[in-house]
C-alpha cells in the first residue's frame, strides 16, 4: 500500500478505539493496528468505566443490549481482616439515571463492540474504502525522520503516515523505543493484576447482590484479601458474572516471596467472600500489569514531532483507594489525542509545537488534575498502617460493637481504644488520619 494515512493508530484498546472514533468522525484517513485477533482478545480489566465519556462516542449507548454489562449504583469499600469485613456502603437511586456515572465492562466484549461503532463511522467517513482497522498485526517499530514520526515497520512492511498515536497500553516497548519513556521503571511503581470470571445462573446473581434490571455493583477491598502484599481486592458484578481479583505490588510480591494465585484462593476462602462466590463456576482466569498511578512513571514528554501517546502507555492511571481508574482516562486522552491530530490536518502541521497542544490540553482536563491532586491518596494507600493496621482495627471494632452478650455494654469510644491499642496507636492514627484528610 503506497498511500500516506493522516494518522496510523498503535493499539485497539480503549484508548485506540476513542481516537479512531473522533479520527474517523473527522474525516480523516487513518489505520488502526492491533496485533490481537479481535479488538478486545488481549485486553484485562476488573473492570468499571467510569464517567460519562462513552456517549460522547456512542451517544444513547445506554438503549442497545450490546457492548456493556451494568451500570452501578451500589458502591462498598470493605475492610477485611482473616474473619470478618467492615464496610462502607453506598447505594442510591440516583446512579440510575443516564448517562450513567460508572458502567461494568467485559473488554473482549467491549472493545470488540466499540470497534463495530468505529468501523460504522468510517463507513459513514469520506474515507469509507481508506481507512481499515486491521487486526493481527504486531508493530515492531515507529518510523522516525528528523525526529519526526513517520510511519510504522510490522516485519518487512512499512506504512506510512503524517503522525502516529501509541495506545499500546501498560507494556509500552514503543513509547521506550521512540525515548519517551525511561528505559527502566522500577517495580515499585507497577502492579500485577489477575482476575477471575466466576459465572452464576442470572437469577442467583441478582439475587445475591441486589441487582436489578442492570444495575450492578462495585465492591473494593483493603485488608486480608493482599496476605500482607501491598494492594487491594475488587468485585464487580456482570450481567451473568462477576469480575474477582487482585492487584498487587510487583516489588512486595517479589521482597514477600509470594504468588499472586495463591493470594487470589486465599482470598476466596474468606468466609465473606466465599458466601458470595458459592455455587458459582469459574470460567476464566487472566492476568496483566496494571501501573500504580504513581506520577513519577509518567513519561515527562507525551509527544514529539508527528508522535502522541495516550492511554495507560503513558501511564495514566489513577487509584486513590475510591476506584482504579484507567480505562476513563484512556478514553478522554484518546480523545484529545485525535483532537490534536484533526487540527494539525487544518493547518497541515503536524510538527513537535502542534504536538503539544495535545500535552497542553491533558494538563488541563480532569486527569492530570486528579493524578497532581490525589498523588498523596496514592501513596497512603500503600502505607501498612493504612493497608494492615486500620483494617484490622476497624474489624475487631466491629465485632466488638455488634456483640450482643448477656452482660454489661460498654461505651463505643471504650471499645474503639481498646482496638486502637491492639493494633496501633492514636498517635500513628492521627498520623495516617492527617495524611489522609489532606489526600482525600
Ligand atoms: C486486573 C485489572 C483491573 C482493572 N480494573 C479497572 C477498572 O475497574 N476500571 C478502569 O478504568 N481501569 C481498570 N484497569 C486498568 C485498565 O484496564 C487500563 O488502564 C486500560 O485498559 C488502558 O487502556 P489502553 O487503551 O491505554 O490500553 P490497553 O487496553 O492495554 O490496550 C492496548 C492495546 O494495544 C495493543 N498493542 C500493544 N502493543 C501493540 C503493538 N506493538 N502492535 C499492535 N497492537 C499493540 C494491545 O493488544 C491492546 O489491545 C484494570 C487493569 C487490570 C489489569
Amino acid at each position: 500500500m503506497d498511500e500516506k494515512f493522516d494518522c496510523i493508530i498503535v493499539g485497539a484498546g480503549v484508548a485506540g478505539l476513542a481516537a479512531a472514533m473522533i479520527l474517523a468522525r473527522n474525516n480523516l484517513k487513518f489505520l488502526l493496528i492491533e496485533k490481537g485477533d479481535f479488538p478486545g482478545s488481549k485486553n484485562v480489566s476488573g473492570g468499571v468505566l467510569w464517567g460519562s465519556d462513552l456517549a460522547k462516542l456512542v451517544p444513547n449507548y445506554w438503549d442497545e443490549d450490546a457492548g456493556w454489562d451494568r451500570f452501578i449504583n451500589h458502591r462498598r469499600l470493605t475492610f477485611m481482616d482473616n474473619q470478618s469485613a467492615f464496610s462502607v456502603d453506598f447505594k442510591s437511586s440516583h446512579f440510575n439515571e443516564t448517562p450513567y456515572t460508572g458502567v461494568v465492562v467485559l473488554r473482549s466484549k467491549f472493545d470488540r463492540w466499540l470497534a463495530g461503532k468505529v468501523q460504522e463511522a468510517i463507513d459513514a467517513s469520506e474515507y469509507a474504502m481508506d481507512s481499515f482497522i486491521a487486526p493481527n498485526i504486531l508493530v515492531e517499530e515507529i518510523l522516525m525522520e528528523n525526529g519526526n514520526a513517520v510511519g510504522i515497520r510490522t516485519g518487512e512492511d512499512r506504512f506510512y503516515s503524517d503522525s502516529v498515536i501509541i495506545a499500546e497500553g501498560v507494556n509500552n516497548l514503543l513509547t521506550r523505543q521512540v525515548g519517551l519513556q525511561d528505559t527502566y521503571v522500577p517495580a515499585d511503581h507497577i502492579l500485577t493484576g489477575i482476575k477471575e470470571i466466576i459465572r452464576f445462573d442470572e437469577r442467583v446473581l441478582e439475587d445475591r447482590f441486589q441487582l436489578n434490571g442492570r444495575s450492578g455493583m462495585s465492591n473494593e477491598f483493603v485488608g486480608f484479601s493482599t496476605d500482607g502484599v501491598e494492594g487491594g481486592g475488587f468485585l464487580y458484578t456482570n450481567k451473568n458474572t462477576i469480575s474477582l481479583g487482585l492487584v498487587l505490588g510487583l516489588k512486595d510480591l517479589r521482597e514477600k516471596e509470594k504468588a499472586p494465585y495463591d493470594i487470589l484462593n486465599t482470598f476466596k476462602q474468606h468466609p465473606v467472600i466465599s458466601d458470595m462466590i458459592r455455587g458459582g463456576e469459574v470460567v476464566e482466569y487472566s492476568a496483566h500489569v496494571v501501573s500504580s498511578g504513581d506520577k513519577r512513571i509518567i513519561p515527562k514528554r507525551l509527544c514529539k514531532g508527528g508522535l502522541l501517546v495516550c492511554g495507560e502507555a503513558a501511564n495514566l492511571l489513577m487509584n486513590s483507594g475510591k476506584a482504579i481508574q484507567g480505562m476513563d482516562y484512556a478514553m478522554r486522552s484518546g480523545i484529545l489525542a485525535a483532537e490534536a491530530i484533526v487540527n494539525a490536518k487544518k493547518t497541515s502541521d503536524f510538527g513537535e509545537a502542534s504536538m503539544q497542544r495535545y500535552q497542553a490540553a491533558l494538563e488541563d482536563s480532569y486527569i492530570m488534575k486528579d493524578i497532581n491532586n490525589f498523588q498523596d491518596a496514592v501513596h497512603l494507600l500503600h502505607d501498612p498502617v493504612m493497608t494492615q493496621k486500620v483494617p484490622n482495627l476497624l474489624c475487631d471494632f466491629g465485632r466488638n460493637f455488634f456483640s450482643i452478650k448477656n452482660e454489661p455494654t460498654r461505651k463505643a469510644r471504650q471499645m474503639l481504644g481498646e482496638s486502637v491499642k491492639k493494633y496501633s496507636s492514636y498517635w500513628e492514627l492521627m498520623k495516617v488520619g492527617v495524611k489522609g484528610a489532606k489526600a482525600l
